[in-house]
């Protein structure tokens, strides 16, 4: 096992430099719109350095932290989905020619990427869309390419934000795999250091001509407490014991009704969510017809186009939608891709805007007892 590193916060602009210098566009957390965000950074200064986050149920808000910690926040609003699977994406262009339709694809983005400040939460969505986009039945080729130039640099969690409940989903808040390097961050009156854990030899490359220390066994301590006490301090909790079975038995809950009221279809939780990956495709064209494109982008199971069959809209009312959004993340996806479709991050509860919250939800339904049928039959048959 490789031993663990010191890398000093005084370091952290050589870390930045290797970084550039290895060829890599550094992606990181920072301060945009009152929020942190995933946007490229050039230097530790773009980092949101001594701020945190309160989040809640349709509440965000920036809060000054008593340190100049670097990653002292929870959950960003953005995911790294935004970078892997992108928002839009030209397909190819059609172009008339007087020899017929001549189709152009566009050229892949070969960028390399430094995604820093990733989450254990974070990396098993990364896990979760590898599954479906890498090793499903398709290859989708962007996503591919995106997903292997990116270096991952991890970073744990130290402070669980109100709507997280990774811990209930097995997905954190504790890194233990698929990262090139990771980083423990510790702050206090008489240092600021980051504990640095080498998971590959491109993570290694990276640190090379970088003067580190070895940590010590009361740093190694320190760095083990602040994890213990992440998980410790959890803000929701999600019982996901039998819980495709509970949900499979419950599609005719009263408790629907009650979230549909509330529910506006306005889309957030799936465009926040880091594992929701359904796409529509446009095509456009220009004004004298020579040319047309054809994109794809994220699309949401809360839209009415996106159940559009052959003539009409199978799921027309806010219910079934939220209904088809919540089971299959909690218990269709289990059954199509072998794991659940949430780890937990908490984002669809805080940036929902009526604070509709998966947990609370889920815990209703568990709490009031089986409604009496489901899509399978009355209950008991
Ligand atoms: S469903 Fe909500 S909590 Fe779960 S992964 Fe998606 S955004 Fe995060
Ligand atoms: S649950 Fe909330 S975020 Fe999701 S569609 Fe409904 S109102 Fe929007």
């Amino acid at each position: 096992m490789e031993p663990k590193l010191v890398l000093d916060r005084h370091q952290f602009d050589t870390f930045f430099e290797s970084l550039h210098k290895h060829g890599y566009e550094i992606i990181g957390p920072t301060l945009l719109d009152g929020a942190v965000v995933y946007a490229p950074v050039d230097s530790p200064d773009e980092l949101p350095v001594g701020w945190t986050d309160e989040q809640q149920g349709g509440v965000y808000r920036l809060k000054r932290r008593g340190d100049q910690a670097l990653f002292g926040y929870s959950a960003a609003a953005h995911s790294w989905k935004k970078f892997l699977f992108l928002p839009t994406l030209k397909l190819f262009e059609a172009y008339r020619t007087s020899g017929g339709p001549e189709i152009r694809h566009p050229q892949p983005d070969v960028r390399r990427r430094a995604f820093l400040g990733v989450r254990a939460c974070e990396i098993a969505s990364m896990e979760i869309q590898d599954r479906i986009l890498i090793h499903g039945t398709f290859q989708d080729t962007a996503y591919v390419q995106a997903r292997n130039a990116a270096l991952i640099v991890a970073v744990q969690c130290l402070q669980s934000g109100g709507t997280c409940f990774c811990r209930s989903m097995n997905t954190g808040p504790e890194v233990t795999r698929g990262y090139d390097l990771l980083l423990t961050e510790i702050t206090g009156p008489q240092k600021h250091v980051f504990i640095v854990d080498v998971g590959t030899d491109r993570g290694a490359g990276i640190l090379e001509g970088i003067a580190l220390a070895k940590a010590d066994e009361a740093d190694l301590k320190h760095a083990g407490d602040l994890v213990d006490e992440a998980a410790a301090h959890m803000g929701r909790v999600l019982d996901q014991n039998g819980i495709k079975e509970l949900l499979y038995r419950n599609y005719e809950h009263p408790r629907w009704e009650e979230v549909a009221k509330r529910c506006l279809t306005c889309t957030n939780c799936t465009i926040v969510c880091p594992t929701c990956f359904c796409t529509t495709i446009e095509d456009v064209t220009d004004l004298p017809g020579g040319k047309a494109e054809r994109w794809r982008r994220w699309d949401s199971c809360f839209t009415l186009d996106h159940s559009y069959l052959h003539g009409g809209c199978v799921r027309c009312s806010g219910l079934s939608r939220y209904r088809q959004w919540m089971t299959h993340k909690l218990a269709t996806w289990i059954d199509q891709f072998g794991t659940s479709g949430c780890v937990g991050c908490g984002r669809c509860i805080t940036w929902c805007p009526v604070g509709i919250d998966i947990t609370e939800e889920t815990a209703a339904i568990r709490s009031s007892g089986d409604a009496s049928s489901s899509i399978f039959g009355k209950k008991g048959e």
